[in-house]
């Protein structure tokens, strides 16, 4: 092992080895900001109109969503578009380099598509491309996956649980004129279930109105949904698939240990088991019970927020906050 690769392990697993459980006067939240479910809007292969009218859109509700290319597919002018987009908060990741039936290929061949695509779209974009879409939704050769992503879609169409069974079968709800999604109000009962289950609701989109695309959807439905689901953010955390696959990860694994001194608590977190997570930056909000005699608190944690005899507020594991009880 080379130096500097050994100083990156020691870092990773430096933050992450305080074994302590969550304390009572803890609670974690399924999902950022205690949102009652998570929604993840996933566009395949680049259409035409994904960049010039679903970004816009998108952008428009502040919500961030997936772009998966097939580096192979992307027209030479698109990739200084998608550098903008990235830098903007969405998600451009892999969609393998070919667009091949995953299933089909061997071992050497898919690790080709996972690396290739992986040190494209960095080259390109400037951003770690940390989730993988499979073609086809065919998944195979999941240990090749792990090396290089943190998860992987499919869509077997149904709504995740807060912790998924397979963080590289994650399923999506396809949309559009081949399925049964294409009014705001059919997309609308999707995320509804979504809230039902506390679950996650990843839409897989292709073409955008008519732009040749594979079961396009309207624009005009899409922005009718968008508006319903931003403005109910307490029903619906919308983020990007390695957001929200990160959240997943590092809420599992948290652990978080107090001292307490007179009217002040020091808030220290780590995580009770490894991750496969490189960087630890995804923010887990938690919330504490405020000690008996204390009305209020203040943080230097990020999003905090004082309701109902608790401060809430964001976390990141292996870090610590200082809690100042009034
Ligand atoms: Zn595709």
């Amino acid at each position: 092992m080379n130096k500097k690769l050994f100083i990156t392990v020691l870092a990773v697993f430096s933050v992450c080895t305080i074994k302590a459980q969550i304390l009572k006067e803890y609670t974690v939240a399924p999902w950022h900001g205690f949102s009652e479910s998570a929604v993840t809007y996933s566009l395949d292969d680049l259409t035409p109109n994904q960049l010039p009218v679903a970004i816009p859109l998108f952008d428009k509700y502040g919500v961030k969503a997936s772009l998966n290319v097939v580096t192979t597919w992307v027209k030479p002018d698109d990739w200084p578009k998608l550098k903008t987009v990235a830098g903007n908060g969405h998600e451009v990741t892999s969609h393998t380099v070919n667009h091949k039936n995953m299933a089909q290929l061997s071992a050497l061949e898919f690790e080709q598509e996972c690396s290739e695509s992986k040190r494209i779209i960095r080259q390109y974009t400037g951003a770690e491309c940390i989730t993988l879409v499979y073609p086809y939704c065919a998944s195979a050769h999941k240990e090749i996956s792990k090396k290089y992503y943190i998860s992987a879609r499919c869509c077997s169409r149904h709504i995740e649980p807060p912790t998924p069974a397979d963080m590289f079968d994650i399923s999506s709800v396809g949309v559009g004129t081949e399925s049964d999604v294409n009014t705001a109000e059919e997309f609308n009962k999707w995320v509804d279930e979504g809230v039902s289950q506390k679950g996650w609701c990843t839409f897989l989109i292709h073409g955008i109105d008519d732009d040749g695309g594979y079961s396009p959807i309207k624009s005009s439905e899409l922005e009718k949904h968008l508006a319903y689901v931003a403005k109910n953010p307490q029903k619906f955390w919308v983020a990007t698939f390695a957001q929200i696959s990160k959240y997943i990860i590092e809420r599992d694994a948290l652990s978080i240990r107090e001292i307490k001194k007179g009217n002040k608590i020091t808030v220290i977190t780590g995580c009770k088991e490894k991750t496969n997570l490189t960087t630890l930056d995804e923010p887990v909000t938690i919330s504490r019970e405020l000690p008996q005699g204390c009305s209020s608190a203040k943080t230097n944690a990020k999003n905090a927020v004082v309701s109902g005899g608790k401060i809430i507020f964001d976390v990141v594991p292996g870090k610590t906050y200082k809690i100042n009880c009034k």
